[in-house]
């Protein structure tokens, strides 16, 4: 057994009551000053103050002690929404963008998600491995402790199955906890151009089945989008999805109102993730199901885009979460600090509002607040100690890492570029 005592920290950390925090809890956020934490064996024993703890803690049965010299401790950052299995970055594109070419006409002429799916269909697993893991690890120094990551850049079994067992690979071969989404619809592939509706039937019969057998991934996305996949398609594929076990979670609204909010709620989805142009009264609908907005600022951001109206979700009681959606093409970042900065200062988000979106929501959306998301007794010992007094220094110290240090199931992460 080890016995660890973090002390001298001011801690943050929203307060897990067995459910994401919606409307006015959403910035309820603990806040306890001159603070302890005892961990045994990479788990949270007892949280309190210190002289408290100080006074019925056995100070020789402690192993190692940190010093937070009364900065910042907040839980460590759960990234709920990445595509960070890809095989190349697509800069040129950006370029494009910068231009004016909208993306869904990049995607028309074959560029987007399809150029990400070429180029992983063409690399081996090891090579998809060595780009994967480069990611999880850059999400790591930025304080990310627990990551989903989705499929989709295949759209076929094969491939499909191989990012999978790539994104497993990255779990096993990292500190971080990872949760595999299987995102086969993710666009529909040029060979089923012409013929939509046969991929959607590859989907539901041979993909989600072979899926499940292969037994990686918990969640089932699909984006459902003018020109991807309609309302009546994505229902389809997420109630075969349902039916085979997985969680349900939706791209939903991201460009039009599609109803994709409203089919979230109807389908009780964990998530609706964008949401950009989801409608007022599909909102209200996500609250009443309970379904998280997982929204995406740094996507906004790097699409000049409008923001998504995160003050009407708060308000309509929607608990929402934040997430880097990192990948290739509309949002390039593994950086949580830098989605934090975006939800204050362009969401409206309080500080304490973002952190626990960024923290125990986002640990709700992908099934992982039974051991993180809060500094919470009897989960893991994931925090980071900020180079300030308050989660405000990630929006108010911008575009550097404010995050000093990353502890994962208590043990100090080596925060290094290139090293493992
Ligand atoms: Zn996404």
């Amino acid at each position: 057994m080890i016995r660890k005592l973090i002390r001298n920290a001011h801690f943050f950390t929203p307060v897990d009551n067995g459910g994401p925090l919606a409307g006015n809890f959403q910035g309820r956020v603990a806040s306890l000053e001159h603070g302890a934490m005892l961990i045994r064996d990479g788990l949270i024993e007892r949280i309190g103050t210190e002289p408290d703890m100080l006074t019925d803690i056995d100070s020789g049965r402690i192993d190692e002690e940190v010093d937070c010299m009364g900065k910042c401790v907040i839980p460590g950052f759960v990234d709920p929404h990445t595509h960070m299995c890809f095989a190349a970055r697509r800069e040129a594109e950006f370029g494009l963008r910068l231009k004016g070419t909208s993306y869904l006409d990049i995607l028309k002429a074959g560029g987007g998600i399809l150029s990400s799916v070429n180029a992983v269909r063409k690399t081996s697993e090891e090579g998809l491995l060595e780009a994967t893991l480069e990611n999880a690890l850059s999400a790591l120094r930025f304080g990310t402790t627990t990551l989903e990551i989705k499929s989709g850049y295949g759209l076929n079994t094969e491939t499909e199955l191989k990012m999978l067992s790539v994104i497993d690979r990255v779990r096993r071969l990292t500190p971080l906890d990872v949760v595999a989404t299987f995102m086969g619809a993710h666009a529909v592939p040029e060979e089923y151009r012409k013929a939509p509706e046969d991929y959607v039937d590859l989907l539901i019969n041979e993909m989600i089945p072979a899926v499940s057998r292969q037994g990686i991934a918990r969640y089932c996305d699909v984006f459902c989008e003018a020109g991807v996949f309609s309302v009546n398609q994505s229902r389809r594929i997420l109630s075969a999805a349902h039916s085979a076990g997985f969680g349900l979670k939706i791209h939903a609204d991201e460009v039009h109102d599609m109803g994709a909010a409203g089919l979230a709620a109807e389908l009780r989805a964990v998530s609706a993730e964008h949401l950009l142009a989801a409608s007022h009264a599909n909102i209200v609908c996500m609250a009443k199901s309970g379904t998280i907005a997982v929204l995406l600022p740094g996507t906004a951001y790097s699409l000049q885009k409008p923001y998504a109206r995160a003050r009407d979700m708060i308000a309509a009681g929607v608990p929402v979460a934040i997430a880097t959606d990192c990948n290739p093409g509309s949002c390039f970042t593994e950086s949580m600090p830098f989605v934090f900065g975006l939800s204050v200062m362009n969401m409206g988000l309080t500080p304490e509002e973002a952190l626990t979106a960024a923290t125990l929501n986002a640990a709700y959306s992908i099934g992982m607040a039974d051991r993180v998301g809060s500094l919470d007794p009897g989960k893991q010992a994931d925090f980071l100690i900020l180079d300030g007094g308050s989660p405000a220094i990630l929006a108010y110290h911008a575009g550097v890492l404010p995050v000093e240090a990353v502890f994962k199931k208590g043990e100090r992460m080596n925060t290094k570029r290139n090293t493992r």
